[in-house]
């Protein structure tokens, strides 16, 4: 395995190359790729800049230049239904590009040509993230996010989410647009700008990926206040245990794996 890990945000992916083994940095297309060794996984670090193109690209490098297996996406997200609240973490099931409408010609959403609106993220990757987003809950949350920090955003119990993420290249930051997605997407979770990209790539190229982020806002007109002050003193904690948890947790499966297959 060789994980390719995306960040869409320099703050999101600061502690992830801090926290490499052997870390080696080779530049392609403007973007740094830093290739080195998280908790044991052979892994592959980027900044992909923010919006689908940004993401696309930054895919389809990991994959067809650094040969990567599977593809992880952490980052924040606003909120797609009313049950989703800030610092929630969601997982994605399926991921559309909220923005494609090539109607009449092709039906809304649809991406022309691929016959698809939805493109499904990896069910086992999805599960191993929820897993991973438990155990950060469970055993991190309370010492990794500073009491201020979360008095400031009312985080007390997160919850995670497992369902349809939107992308699309806006900031979406008005109430209208966001309810005017949750009546025409069933099940949406929760929006951002690159995930539904990424998944888009990784369809095909038959590369399995997840996409997990975490409830930066509400996507209304408060969405842009404190949205820096989040990434760093929340966001990026979450993203950075959870890809811990998600790392040790498979670095065991492997091992696991090869002992039921050496017989021992
Ligand atoms: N204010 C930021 C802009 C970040 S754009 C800046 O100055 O740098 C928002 C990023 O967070 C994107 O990567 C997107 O995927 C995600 N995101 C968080 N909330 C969002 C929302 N309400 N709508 C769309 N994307 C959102």
């Amino acid at each position: 395995m060789r994980l390719g890990i995306i960040s869409a945000l320099y703050e999101e992916q600061q502690g992830l190359v801090e926290a490499m083994q052997s870390p080696y940095k080779l530049i392609h297309g403007q973007r740094e790729y830093w290739l080195g060794q998280l908790w044991e996984i052979d892994a592959v670090c980027v900044l992909s800049r923010i919006g689908k193109v940004a993401a696309a690209m930054t895919a389809t490098t990991l994959v067809e230049k650094f040969g990567v297996t599977h593809i992880l996406f952490t980052g924040v997200a606003g909120a797609g239904d009313k049950t989703v609240q800030v610092g929630d973490i969601v997982v994605a099931e399926s991921l559309v590009q909220h923005d494609m409408d090539a109607s009449p010609l092709f039906p809304r959403f649809e991406v022309p040509l691929t016959g698809l609106t939805h493109f499904p993220a990896d069910h086992q990757l999805g599960t191993r993230l929820v897993d991973a987003a438990h155990l950060f809950l469970d055993s991190d949350f309370a010492s990794a996010i500073d009491p201020l920090e979360k008095s400031v955003f009312g985080l007390s119990r997160p919850r995670i989410h497992r369902g349809l993420v939107a992308s699309g290249d806006q900031f979406i930051n008005d109430g209208e647009h966001i309810n005017a997605l949750n009546a025409a997407l069933p099940g949406l979770v929760a929006v951002e700008m690159e995930g539904a990209a990424v998944a888009q790539v990784c369809y095909e190229l038959g590369v399995p990926f997840g996409v997990i982020r975490t409830i930066s806002d509400n996507a209304n007109e408060n969405a842009a206040h404190d949205f820096m002050r989040f990434v760093k003193s929340v966001a990026a904690r979450y993203a950075f245990h959870i890809v811990r948890r998600f790392c040790l947790e498979t670095e065991g499966a492997v091992i696991q794996s090869s002992r039921e297959s050496a017989g021992v």
